[in-house]
């Protein structure tokens, strides 16, 4: 048996170690811990959705017909009107013939990825995708191959030549720590040439670009046949929690009968489809949402450029300010804490070794003053020695 208190000693030591604030209140522009509020910036509650009064009644009013476990997995015997209705939903505001709900993102891209592909077949990932689609492609048994981040080019002379079997490129639409979206048309392209799928999960893109938040893959009007397998989460711009994929009805059913991590889990609680029902609906009707959030990020940046800070390209709400060292991001998102600013240090392995990076993101939660305080309380800090500045 190993020494477990090792392994965690060496975390410490560089500065990898993990710990979880404890909320004791809604998600929101504040948070509440340990008796202190502060203003926080780390949320994927895009939308400020996740504790809108319209969703909490919704909740509570399902509650109250279909109480609250499903009892049991979707094809066994939980799968209620509500699931069924907010899938029939998700497929029209996709644009999809059908869609299909799991429990979370990180089952969606496990399930799908190893629902369609086999040993022998090929996964394309890009380098920055979320963990959760490369541990699909680990699962699946298929080849893995990486691709330099969102890079057309890099992905077309992969596939030159490529292996036998089916091939899967799979990358995130908004990329999750980085804010920027991957050249889809690009990639759409290359999968047409080779015949391969191509798998969108754009789990930061719903709710937040295109059309009604229809995502990235509306922002450039792509459809089902350049890009048949969609993933989208709830638990971000939707502000509840679970994931969907979209696609054509073979898809679905195909899925509906060999994604494991669909098959044999429990179904939501029903009531949580019904306020993710009414959260689609507000998404993609309150389009002042995503004008305030545009607001808020031209804001930031303006003032970050004046403050000569290192802002990655990104007009997503995702806005990291890189840092490189984890040592260093640690101790700036510690400053920012004792001046009252929630924002988490980002660290390897969730980005890749020496861009460790403070992830700033905006909800429309935030108001223009809230950004300004954020600005305000970077320019001090950033002003100080921190305590790793000598290293
Ligand atoms: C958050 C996220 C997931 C996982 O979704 P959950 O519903 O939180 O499990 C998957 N993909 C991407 C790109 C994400 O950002």
């Amino acid at each position: 048996m190993k020494d477990l208190s090792i392994q965690l000693q060496q975390l410490r030591a560089q500065n990898l170690y993990r710990s979880r604030r404890v909320l004791t209140g809604p998600q929101g522009a504040e948070v509440a811990i340990d008796g202190h509020r502060y203003l926080a910036f780390c949320s994927n509650d895009y939308l400020g959705l996740a504790n809108h009064p319209e969703l909490i009644r919704a909740l509570q009013t399902a509650a109250g017909r279909y109480g609250v476990g499903s009892g049991a997995a979707h094809l066994v015997n939980g799968h209620s009107h509500e699931h069924h209705a907010l899938e029939e939903e998700l497929a029209e505001f996709t644009d999809r013939p059908r869609a299909l709900l799991f429990s979370t993102g990180y089952m969606a891209n496990l399930g799908v990825v190893a629902a369609l592909l086999e040993r022998g077949d090929t996964v394309y990932e890009d380098r920055l995708n979320h963990a959760s689609l490369l541990d699909g492609g680990l699962l699946s048994g298929a080849r893995l191959r990486r691709y330099v981040h969102a890079d057309a080019q890099a992905l077309a002379q992969r596939l030159v030549g490529r292996e036998g079997g089916e091939a899967l490129i799979a990358t995130d639409g908004v990329f999750s720590m980085d804010g920027d979206l991957a050249p889809l048309p690009a990639l759409a392209a290359i999968a047409r040439e080779h015949g391969a799928w191509l798998m969108v999960d754009d789990a930061h893109g719903f709710g937040v670009i295109g059309r009604e938040g229809k995502g990235s893959l509306d922002h450039y009007g792509l459809g089902l046949a350049e890009a048949p397998v969609v993933i989208g989460t709830l638990g971000k711009a939707f502000g509840v929690a679970g994931a969907f994929v979209a696609g054509g009805e073979e898809l679905i059913e195909t899925l509906i009968q060999k994604a494991r991590t669909y098959i044999f889990t429990t179904a939501a609680p029903p009531a949580l489809a019904a306020a993710t029902r009414v959260s689609l609906r507000l998404a993609r009707q309150e389009e002042w949402r995503r004008e305030k959030l545009r607001a808020l990020v031209r804001r930031f940046r303006a003032g970050a450029g004046q403050l000569g800070l290192s802002l990655l390209e990104s007009w997503t709400p995702i806005q990291p300010l890189l840092v490189g060292d984890s040592g260093r991001a640690v101790a700036l998102s510690e400053a920012l804490r004792e001046r009252g600013i929630l924002i988490g240090a980002i660290r390897p392995p969730t980005v890749p070794v020496g861009t460790a990076r403070l992830r700033i993101t905006f909800s429309a939660a935030h108001s223009e003053q809230q950004v300004d305080r954020l600005l305000d309380a970077l320019a001090s800090v950033l002003a100080r020695p921190l305590p790793t500045d000598s290293l």
